[in-house]
């Protein structure tokens, strides 16, 4: 059933003008289009379905949504059917953008509902009316994250990980992912995540689901917001990529980098730390060539 996703995930060591140790997790090379974290979160989810005897995963996303496109391909994958709740009702008269157009050709089935109705995907008597509307399905929330969604992402961290590194740096979008990393990490370990979007919220969010006090969380980089970017965080993905050859995105690992860097030259860092930097993927809808809704 994993057969198609690359395995064991390769470390690459980044070179640096400073006395801290960095490698990148590329989880990016798992799959080029369920992209890193997002194969995680969905693995014990799918599983489940499977178990429940349940044939159809119903999930909610954006037009570029990573998510979408993860559960499109994941669900394929695991022969499982898939239907994505898109947001945006005038989506449904235009051609599909290439993340929706694959997430289709998966045999996933897209509803396009208008930004009012989708603002409901969190809603008890909404999910209600989609079972009915859906039988037999598993939902998901947005951004896939829950308990299973957590206790995947456990598994981006290996032994190795929890001996080898000091800091253990992550993107944050709902927070599942370093909800995960957070669970897995020794006590000696700090596990810092940067988020892509404004707001203190996601504290609560992560302390939903963990308990554990060995992270922090800092919005500096975000760029204002979700999905906003900043010409200096454009010419530091530019660098970094050509300097590295490892590709970024500007909406959660472009995002990290930038921040990470920024803390190293402001040596944030105590001289040694060991500091391991996930590297989620997100590559299928990179936002830089399109012009932005
Ligand atoms: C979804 C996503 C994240 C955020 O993960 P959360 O679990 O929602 O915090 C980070 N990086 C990439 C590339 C993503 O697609």
């Amino acid at each position: 059933m994993f057969d198609h996703i690359a395995q064991p995930i390769s470390y690459q060591h980044i070179e640096l003008p400073s006395s801290v140790h960095l490698d990148i997790k590329r989880i990016d090379l798992i799959h080029p289009q369920i992209s890193g974290n997002k194969f995680f979160k969905l693995k014990y989810n799918l599983l489940a379905a499977k178990q429940q005897g349940l044939s159809t995963i119903l999930t909610f996303g954006g037009a570029y949504s990573n998510h979408i496109a993860a559960t499109a391909y994941t669900a394929h994958l695991f022969g499982l059917h898939s239907i994505g709740i898109i947001r945006g009702e005038e989506l449904a008269n235009k051609p599909l953008n290439p993340t929706l157009e694959k997430a289709q050709i998966l045999g996933m089935q897209l509803h396009f509902v208008s930004r009012n109705e989708y603002r409901l995907r969190n809603n008890e008597n909404y999910l209600q009316q989609l079972h009915l509307q859906f039988p037999e399905t598993f939902i998901i929330p947005e951004g896939g994250t829950n308990e299973l969604a957590v206790q995947g992402c456990q598994e981006i961290l290996s032994q190795r990980d929890l001996e080898q590194y000091d800091v253990i740096c992550c993107a944050v979008g709902t927070g599942g992912t370093i909800s995960g990393l957070i669970e897995r990490s020794a006590p000696h370990q700090k596990v810092l995540g940067f988020s892509a979007l404004k707001g203190d919220f996601l504290q609560q969010e992560i302390q939903q689901w963990t308990k554990k006090q060995n992270w922090s969380l800092t919005d500096a980089y975000c760029c204002g917001g979700y999905a906003k970017t900043s010409p200096e965080l454009f010419a530091f993905i530019e660098s970094f990529e050509a300097k590295y050859a490892v590709p970024l995105e500007p909406i959660y690992t472009g995002k990290m980098m930038f921040g990470l860097f920024d803390l190293i030259k402001n040596h944030y860092f105590p001289e040694g730390t060991r500091i391991l930097a996930i590297h989620s993927g997100g590559l299928q809808a990179d936002i830089r060539n399109k012009s932005h809704q």
